[in-house]
């Protein structure tokens, strides 16, 4: 916690900030096995960073749907369960314990991997935990070969994985599971099967951080971004800390729901941009394909709205 706080709450100069964080940094990886360094940060970010908030933002929906839906960017489709109503379903809260149960299947599986690495075959650990701190420089260099890894990774694997001929069994997991929401709404960003959830969320955010074999603290700051990303793009809300990058995300990952994932498989929208796989954003300023794409929109958001409602009768029966 202190290693989060010191350079917040500290009125001191810089060089004494780093000094004590050196301090604290170093009595944490002496006083501790680098493997308990590694899980209890990794557990520390993705509490603080993903999860409390996404649980806020999950309870603020279902408990107050009426404040919730007017930050909404697509209005009741974008609640938990499709429509303005004060109650709790089984069926929400088993897409909020699944997300939730995703997120501490990739910590474990991270844990299991860096435990067999270093005790079972004697190598060095997947990621550095080391007294010697990274430069500015290489926690930037690092952070951006990172990022543009994980878009890579992410688009492919969520195309051609996720839906493609080419796995059958991974794409109607994913369909059946993931595809099955009507929109996203908080705590979905770890929603899935658990195999596909792996493919396309775990792997593509831990293998650049091991494949570059990260310091700890740069893998800190790095799972950092992606949570709060993640918290933000997953919300389905309009109202964001900065309108158009994480609302931009937002968007895009609301319009791979609702057009039935024809499209936006990249987190960033990126490579969809480069590969011509954007929907549901207009692509020219030519208007008759403005008012096309609108339609679309349309057409798919009344879809979503459709498979809410009836969800929501089947349930009832
Ligand atoms: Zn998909």
């Amino acid at each position: 916690m202190s290693i989060f706080l010191i350079p917040v709450l500290s009125s001191y100069s810089t060089s004494l900030n780093l000094l004590f964080f050196y301090m604290t940094w170093s009595t944490l990886v002496l006083s501790h096995s680098r493997l308990r360094v590694e899980m209890f940060g990794t557990i520390t970010v993705r509490l603080i960073f993903y999860a409390l908030p996404s649980i806020v933002f999950f309870l603020f929906d279902i408990l107050t749907p009426s404040a919730a839906v007017l930050i909404k960017a697509h209005g009741a489709t974008g609640l938990p369960g499709g429509r303005r109503r004060r109650k709790i379903h089984m069926k929400e809260l088993k897409i909020a314990g699944w997300g939730l149960f995703n997120l501490f299947l990739g910590i474990a599986v991270q844990g299991v991997l860096e435990m067999v690495l270093v005790r079972t075959l004697g190598k060095r650990s997947a990621l550095k935990v080391s007294l010697k701190l990274p430069t500015p420089f290489e926690i930037c260099k690092d952070l951006s070969m990172a990022m543009l890894g994980r878009e890579l990774l992410s688009y492919f694997l969520h195309r051609y994985a996720l839906h493609s001929t080419l796995s059958p069994v991974l794409s109607r997991w994913h369909q059946t599971w993931y595809h099955s929401l009507s929109a996203p709404f908080p705590l979905t960003a770890h929603f899935d099967h658990p195999i596909p959830y792996l493919v396309t969320k775990f792997i593509p955010t831990y293998a650049p951080a091991i494949i570059f074999r990260f310091h700890m603290l740069t893998y800190i700051l790095y799972l950092l971004f992606v949570s709060v990303e993640e918290t933000f793009a997953y919300s389905g809300y309009n109202v964001m800390p900065t309108t158009l990058f994480l609302g931009g995300m937002a968007r895009r990952t609301d319009m791979h729901l609702l057009m039935g994932g024809s499209g936006n498989y990249g987190p960033w929208g990126v490579l969809d941009w480069i590969l011509g796989t954007t929907v549901g954003e207009p692509l020219s300023d030519d208007e008759t394909s403005d008012e096309a794409d609108e339609r679309e929109v349309r057409r798919a958001y009344e879809v979503a709205k459709r498979k809410a409602v009836g969800s929501g009768k089947t349930k009832r029966r």
